[in-house]
């Protein structure tokens, strides 16, 4: 079951979707938002909305996400909605806190505009929690009860979480109380240290293995046959035991998408990155940007091996090297198939650990980490 539903994930991560922001303002202020930056209080016009919308059918997604800030406080929600369905999208989803939904009749108006799928961010099922991440008083009330009139009017709906410190050690039960109100798919995202939530650093980054045990609680949930669960930049080493729910790879695209310029820039032009510095050790490209700094200086980057406990034998290596023609994309490729690789908390215990990248990603996705067998002295 748990192979069948990870081909699932994998077919769904691959299907293109488009994303569409439609308002630079939220009516939440997220210790961990990482758009407060670009929140000017605006609202993208209709006119620029449907250009998108264009664009995204033009490169041959089907389906279209619907964000902001939140995307319920633009005047025109409903227009818009119903604009994505008629000029061609079979599935339009929005991302929201979900606030907007308690009033009145907004969920059966966004219904009938032709909404499929609403994806609320409900980051504790704890309203003292909740209220200390979303820093709005009285958001907890309006967002449950978005969230039950979401599940009224038949929506497919899914719950977004971003795992903290805050509220890691109540994740399961969180899962279970959303799963008996009806909802049964689940995005756990992981805090990354960029907005607002470099900021607050200190309340949000905590340690997998303070962790571990109580994240366990809500993914072993995942057992469930009729439960959904993704991670979003989770990293693996939190996932011992449930690899099943280790992010495609490929997700590794949308980092690099918006990004790409910044690193060529790196790359041909000596300029750092603008995030480069204190917050990389929490970040979850930092494998990928040190290979990066690697391949600029050495001018050529070849495959990682299998680890010692796994085995000794001589594999075929590959070779990227660095020239005028450099394109990120083509060097992440390279870094997803060949030096992707990830360990296991246990590592630790291993006389091997300083030197050793562990195993690539994807043979722990389909065989586990138990297949890694620290050596002690
Ligand atoms: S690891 Fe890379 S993407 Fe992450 S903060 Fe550092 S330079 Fe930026
Ligand atoms: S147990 Fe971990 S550190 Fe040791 S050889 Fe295997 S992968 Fe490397």
């Amino acid at each position: 079951m748990k192979k069948e539903k990870l081909k699932l994930k994998d077919t769904i991560a691959k299907e293109k979707r488009h994303w569409v922001r439609i308002t630079n303002s939220c009516n939440n202020n997220c210790l961990f938002c990482l758009d407060k930056e670009n929140q000017d209080g605006t609202f993208v016009s209709f006119q620029e909305i449907v250009k998108e919308f264009k664009k995204g059918l033009s490169l041959g997604a089907k389906r279209v996400i619907i964000s902001g800030g939140d995307p319920t406080i633009h005047p025109d929600i409903f227009k818009i909605i119903k604009k994505a369905n008629s000029i061609g999208y079979s599935h339009v989803q929005m991302i929201s806190n979900g606030r907007m939904l308690a009033y009145g009749d907004f969920a059966k108006k966004l219904k009938e505009a032709g909404l499929d799928e609403i994806t609320i961010s409900m980051h504790s099922h704890i309203k003292e929690k909740l209220e200390k991440m979303t820093q709005i008083k009285g958001s907890y009330d309006q967002a449950m009860r978005g969230l039950i009139n979401a599940l009224k009017y038949k929506f497919i709906v899914s719950v977004d979480i971003v795992i903290n410190k805050i509220n890691y050690k109540t994740l399961g039960d969180s899962l279970k109380f959303f799963i008996k109100l009806g909802v049964s798919e689940f995005d756990l995202l992981y805090v990354i240290p960029f907005g607002s939530a470099w900021k607050n650093r200190k309340k949000l980054f905590f340690s997998p293995e303070k962790a571990k045990d109580y994240l366990d609680k809500a993914f072993e949930l995942s057992d469930n046959p009729d439960l959904f669960i993704w991670t979003n930049r989770l990293p693996a080493i939190f996932l011992e035991g449930y690899e099943h729910l280790i992010q495609n790879p490929i997700k590794l695209k949308d980092e690099v998408n918006g990004t790409q310029k910044e690193f060529e820039a790196y790359i041909f032009n000596n300029k750092e990155r603008n995030c480069k510095g204190e917050r990389c050790k929490y970040c979850f490209m930092k494998d990928f940007c040190s290979d990066l700094e690697a391949i600029k200086k050495e001018g050529k980057l070849t495959s990682k091996t299998e680890p010692i406990c796994i085995s000794k034998k001589k594999v075929k290596k590959y070779t990227f090297k660095l020239d005028k023609k450099f394109d990120v994309y083509n060097f992440l490729d390279f870094y997803i198939q060949h030096r992707y690789f990830v360990k296991s908390l246990r590592c630790t215990n291993c006389r091997y650990n300083n030197n050793c990248s562990g195993a690539h990603i994807e043979k722990i996705r389909k065989e586990g980490f138990k297949i890694l067998k620290p050596i002690k002295e």
